[in-house]
């Protein structure tokens, strides 16, 4: 840990968030694991795929046995690879877990993690054969014109998934009441801040979610669409911020809820996905061109490509981060100005009640205050909070001259 603190000589001096040096040092050494896990972990994935990706064939073999269609074929072909990639992401997953134990953001036992693994293996290999079958359908009956009609497909799906994820998975794996029921006086002041925004959440909109049995610091997020749209606050936010902070955290949620980002962020992925899936079909036809003889893989549409098919979502999904996280840093930032602006006059000071926010943040997750500007761009959803803390502190759009974004009068 010392040896990363010294790393960044006089970083604490320059931080709106002071840590602590001990808590310096633990965050910098966890920004090293999470860097570890996630490109270490791409590369791991590529690497292991690319060079099982010649088991397709047997596999395919073994569905070939089982009937002669090959829309049942797909029924063993698929989850046989869907249970291989769990199996290759598994060790990646405990060490996570284990990381986030270390550090302490994590307190969740082990028999509580297997069991949502467990859970999430069960969802994943469903939903993910179903949508394989639809794909290698597409693949056999357009060969040439696929990924036009899987991202046609995609779309619904896409804005279904986010309609329904709150109601059907999301509970699975916490529990959701309403913040009414718990915390009255608290719901009382957010509709004052839904008020000055101009709007009425209803309160049976706004839930409270047991994070605190599985993590430590706090959070709080907007979703669903439509009749399931909501915001959620995590029961460790109740317990770690000061009722100003939570005005704020509060107020930023509002921000991406009146702003409409989830709708927005749908509506910015579409054509990305489009591109990607034309990129998937033109990676893929030379992958099978090159690679398929040696592996005994004829065509994408068989199911023997499937091993090749999982290497290139791995891929592509890594190369595709980066621009979806500059897209949510946007919204992010977007939506930090809003809830900076909604609390002004109803706290003694916004700017201090966000910048407190960001730092309690800053500390219970142990930020890093500093991150590798590569890294940030790469993998960073949220701008860093120590540069999210810098902005609120020197934001004063009510100062003689300047105007705020979104109240304006
Ligand atoms: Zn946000």
């Amino acid at each position: 840990m010392g040896v990363f603190a010294t790393a960044l000589p006089g970083a604490a001096a320059k931080c709106i968030c002071s840590m602590p040096p001990r808590k310096l040092a633990a965050a910098i050494a966890l920004s090293h694991w999470s860097i570890g896990l996630y490109f270490g972990g791409t590369a791991w994935l590529l690497l292991t795929l690319w060079l099982l990706a010649g088991a397709g064939t047997p596999m395919a073999r073994l569905a070939g046995r089982v009937s002669p269609r090959p829309w049942l074929q797909g029924l063993v072909a698929a989850p046989l690879w869907l249970l291989i990639f769990v199996a290759l992401n598994l060790p990646l997953a405990l060490l996570g877990h284990r990381v986030g134990l270390r550090y302490g953001l994590s307190v969740e036992s082990w028999p509580a993690w297997w069991g949502d693994w467990a859970k999430s293996t069960g969802i994943y290999v469903v939903v993910g054969t179903i949508v394989l079958s639809v794909l290698y359908g597409l693949m056999r009956h357009a060969p040439r014109r696929w990924w036009l009609w899987f991202w046609i497909l995609t779309i619904p799906v896409e804005v279904f998934s986010v309609f329904a994820a709150p109601i059907v998975i999301d509970p699975l794996f916490n529990k959701f009441e309403p913040l009414q029921k718990v915390d009255p006086a608290l719901v009382d002041q957010l509709e004052r801040v839904a008020a000055r925004g101009g709007l009425h959440i209803p309160p049976s909109r706004i839930l409270l979610m047991d994070a605190s049995r599985k993590v430590t610091g706090p959070n709080a997020y907007v979703t669903g669409l439509g009749a399931s749209k909501r915001i959620v606050v995590w029961d460790t936010t109740i317990h770690e911020e000061t009722p100003n902070e939570i005005l704020f955290t509060y107020g930023h949620e509002q921000g991406h809820y009146v702003l409409h980002h989830i709708a927005k962020g749908i509506a910015f992925s579409v054509p990305i996905i489009l591109f990607f899936y034309w990129i998937g079909f033109v990676l893929l036809r030379w992958l099978i061109r090159v690679r398929g003889p040696r592996l005994g893989i004829e065509s994408a549409a068989g199911w023997a490509s499937l091993g090749l098919v999982l290497f290139l979502l791995v891929g592509l999904g890594f190369l595709a981060d980066p621009i979806g996280n500059a897209m949510s840093r946007h919204i992010e930032h977007q939506a930090d100005v809003y809830g900076q602006e909604v609390i002004h006059g109803l706290v003694p000071s916004a700017r201090q009640a966000a910048v407190d926010s960001f730092c309690s943040d800053a500390q219970l997750w142990l930020d890093n205050p500093h991150p590798n500007p590569f890294v940030e761009f790469w993998t960073y959803s949220h701008p860093p909070t120590e540069q999210r803390a810098e902005f609120a502190e020197h934001y004063n759009p009510w100062a003689p001259g300047h105007r705020p974004r979104y109240f304006r009068k």
